[in-house]
């Protein structure tokens, strides 16, 4: 097991002008580790994907295996299984002839090669599938293959790029479940590409989170859900209110705001937040941690609600504060609350968070 140390990695396209389309990224990531970079599109995870693979080179930076500097290597020089959106399979050929392409590359030919094809779609679950054509396979069972063939080379890294998107939605959260079961097995470390924050989310060890070619925060799922690093990061990941609000004091790790009149909040904030009394703090807190209490409660926000949306799981509110529109969502909602009716809310300091812009 080895792991991928990219750094100050840029690329910059030719005739793409100046913007880079990944800009001095530094990502290190452990051996055995499932690791996935998370953005919107265009924000440069799939081109940090080929800087890996090396079906491109970076302009900058270095790229490692391990020790080993991979940085200007070829792809066939890195032993890296990689996993594709369309799979990319042959459909002219059988399911083992597909598994079975990287070895003949690799001249591993004869009972060696049978039994490791063999192995590879017993590791997918699709053991007595080697003879059918890939036509005859369902879209799921075709990312298994695609996946098979990427594991029966023994890669030192496996590299998968939104490898879900062509399932629906419920064969996509068992196939995501399988992915993961499969790596832990092989104990492989995984670099996975998607711009969906849940899967992300669910199956990640840590997730680098990227916006305009440029990494905003690496971390764990917890980690990047309760204490995001900006704006951006709050908002993307699930849902957040960002509120401003002026700062009455400020040391080290936390910041004094001013929520309402007579009403203040200590709030936990990263190092080098750089706020001082009388500056605005942006401060990041969950739907999901906001309480409802009667608007005329000490301590309480008072608002009117705008917006009323019973999902099943929650019920998810939009409260007008003075003119700021807070999501809100909650479990348990009082009995015959309607939209224009006035209520309180509860923003308990423990659960807010001072973001950068
Ligand atoms: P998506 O989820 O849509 O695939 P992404 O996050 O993977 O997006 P990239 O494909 O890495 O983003 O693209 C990052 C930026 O680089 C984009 O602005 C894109 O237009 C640009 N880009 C990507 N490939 C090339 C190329 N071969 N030539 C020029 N510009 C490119």
């Amino acid at each position: 097991m080895i792991g991928v140390t990219l750094e100050s990695v840029s690329k910059r396209f030719a005739g793409a002008g100046d913007t880079a389309a990944v800009d001095d990224v530094d990502i290190s990531i452990d051996a055995g580790e499932f690791f996935t970079l998370l953005g919107p599109s265009g924000c440069g995870k799939t081109t940090t994907l080929r800087m890996i693979a090396g079906f491109y080179f970076p302009t900058s930076g270095r790229i490692r295996f391990g020790g080993e500097d991979v940085t200007r290597k070829p792809p066939n020089k890195r032993d890296t299984g990689m996993v594709f959106q369309n799979y990319a399979l042959f459909p002219h050929l059988s399911v083992a002839q597909n598994v079975g392409y990287g070895l003949k590359i690799r001249k591993v030919r004869g009972a060696d090669a049978r039994s490791r094809i063999a192995e590879a779609l017993d590791q997918v679950h699709l053991a007595g599938y080697g003879d059918r054509r890939i036509d005859q396979l369902s879209g799921g069972q075709q990312q298994r293959v695609a996946l098979a063939r990427a594991l029966v080379i023994r890669p030192r890294t496996l590299l998968l790029d939104e490898p879900l998107s062509n399932l629906d939605a419920k064969l996509r959260e068992e196939t995501r479940t399988e992915i993961r079961r499969i790596q832990r097995d092989a104990g492989l470390t995984s670099i996975y590409v998607t711009h969906d924050q849940a899967e992300a989310m669910a199956m990640s060890d840590r997730i680098a989170v990227m916006e305009s070619g440029r990494v905003r925060q690496i971390g764990t799922p917890q980690e990047i859900y309760h204490r995001p690093a900006t704006t951006f990061v709050a908002r993307f990941i699930g849902r957040s209110n960002v509120l401003s609000l002026p700062v009455l004091a400020a040391d080290a790790i936390s910041v004094e705001v001013r929520l309402a009149d007579d009403t203040s909040r200590t709030v936990a904030a990263p190092r080098e937040h750089g706020l001082t009394e009388s500056a605005t703090a942006l401060i990041s807190i969950r739907p999901e941690h906001i309480g409802l209490c009667g608007p005329d409660e000490p301590e309480a926000l008072a608002g009117r609600i705008t917006d009323l949306e019973f999902t099943g799981m929650a019920t998810n509110l939009t409260v007008d504060v003075s003119g700021q529109e807070l999501m809100v969502a909650t479990v348990e909602v009082p009995d015959g609350l309607a939209v224009g009716d006035r209520i309180g809310l509860r923003l308990p300091a423990a659960r807010m968070w001072v973001v950068h812009p």
